[in-house]
C-alpha cells in the first residue's frame, strides 16, 4: 500500500520525509509554493540529499508536488495566463532538484467564456511549457465543477490531454471528494466509474489519488473534503478505491482537514482491518 498525506513544507523536504514515516505513510505530497500566494519553497541540496536517505530507507513510493490554487493557465484575462506559465515553468525548474516527478494542478476556471475556449487556453499553456528536458509530469485533477471549474467531467479531461503535445509528460490525479461531488458514483458503482475512466482517459494515465471523504452530497458541485468516514462517502467506499486491482498501486494522498495525528489514524483505518 503506497498512502501519505498532504504535508507542510515550512521546516525543509528532510522533516517531511520524517514525518511522513510517523505517521506511517511511505510518500506525501506537498505544495510547490505558497497555495494562495506565489512564494517559492526553498531548496537546499544538504536537505534533499536527507530526504532522499529517508526515502530510500523507507522504500518511499513516488512523491506529489501540487502547484498553488491561484494558478489559471485558462482564465480570461491574459495577464493571469501568462503568470500561470510563468509559475509552471518556475516549479518545473525547481522540481528537478527534487526526487519529484509528479505535479498535480487544478485544470482551472473558464470564467464564463466557456469550457471550449478555456480547454483550448490550457492546451496552448501546456504545450508552451511542456518540455522533453524536464523530466516531471502535469497531472491534471478531476474537480467537482463548483463555479466555473473545468475538468469536471473525464471527457473533458481526455479534450485536454487530446491537445497536448508531449503525451508523455501528462497523466491523471484522481480526487475521490471531487469526482464523487462531480456526479460520478464512487460508493455505489465503484467498478462502473473505473471503467468509464478507463474508456475515456486510459487507466494507464492514472498515476496519483486525492483519498478525501466528502462533506457534501453525491453530485452537490461542491467541493468540501471530510475526514475519512466522517462524510458521504464513508469508510467502506474508501477502503474499496485503495484495495481495487485496478487502483492498488497508485500512490494515494489524503488530503483531509485534520492534523498529523488525525493523519495517522486516517492511514490506520485504511490500512489496517
Ligand atoms: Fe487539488
Ligand atoms: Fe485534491
Ligand atoms: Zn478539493
Amino acid at each position: 500500500m503506497n498512502i501519505g498525506a498532504h504535508l507542510s513544507v515550512a521546516k525543509g523536504f528532510a522533516l517531511m520525509g520524517e514525518t511522513a514515516v510517523s505517521i506511517g505513510a511511505n510518500t506525501f505530497q506537498f505544495f510547490s509554493r505558497n497555495p494562495r500566494g506565489s512564494k517559492s519553497v526553498e531548496i537546499e541540496k544538504k536537505d534533499v540529499d536527507e530526504l532522499i536517505k529517508i526515502m530510500n530507507k523507507n522504500k518511499f513510493a513516488a512523491i506529489l508536488a501540487h502547484a498553488p490554487y491561484t494558478i489559471n493557465a485558462c482564465s480570461d484575462k491574459q495577464n493571469v495566463r501568462d503568470f500561470a506559465k510563468i509559475m509552471f515553468r518556475e516549479d518545473l525548474e525547481k522540481l528537478e532538484k527534487l526526487p519529484c516527478k509528479l505535479y498535480v494542478f487544478h485544470p482551472g476556471n473558464h470564467m464564463k467564456q466557456g469550457e471550449e475556449v478555456a480547454i483550448q487556453y490550457l492546451i496552448d499553456a501546456l504545450n508552451d511549457v511542456l518540455n522533453p528536458e524536464y523530466t516531471t509530469m502535469f497531472l491534471l485533477e478531476t474537480m467537482s465543477g463548483k463555479g466555473t471549474e473545468i475538468g469536471k467531467t473525464f471527457k473533458e479531461l481526455k479534450k485536454i490531454i487530446n491537445g497536448v503535445k508531449l503525451k508523455e509528460k501528462i497523466g491523471v490525479c484522481l480526487d475521490t471528494c471531487h469526482v464523487y461531488s462531480a456526479g460520478y458514483d464512487i460508493v455505489n458503482n465503484l467498478n462502473k466509474v473505473i471503467d468509464e475512466f478507463d474508456s475515456i482517459i486510459g487507466l494507464n494515465r492514472l498515476k496519483a489519488v486525492h483519498l478525501n471523504d466528502s462533506l457534501t452530497e453525491f453530485a452537490s458541485h461542491k467541493d468540501r473534503h471530510a475526514c475519512i468516514g466522517k462524510g458521504y462517502i464513508g469508510l467502506d467506499a474508501m477502503r474499496k478505491v485503495i484495495m481495487h486491482p485496478k487502483l492498488k498501486k497508485l500512490p494515494f494522498f489524503l488530503e483531509t482537514p485534520t492534523d498529523l495525528k488525525g493523519y495517522a489514524k486516517e492511514i490506520e483505518l485504511l490500512t489496517k482491518f
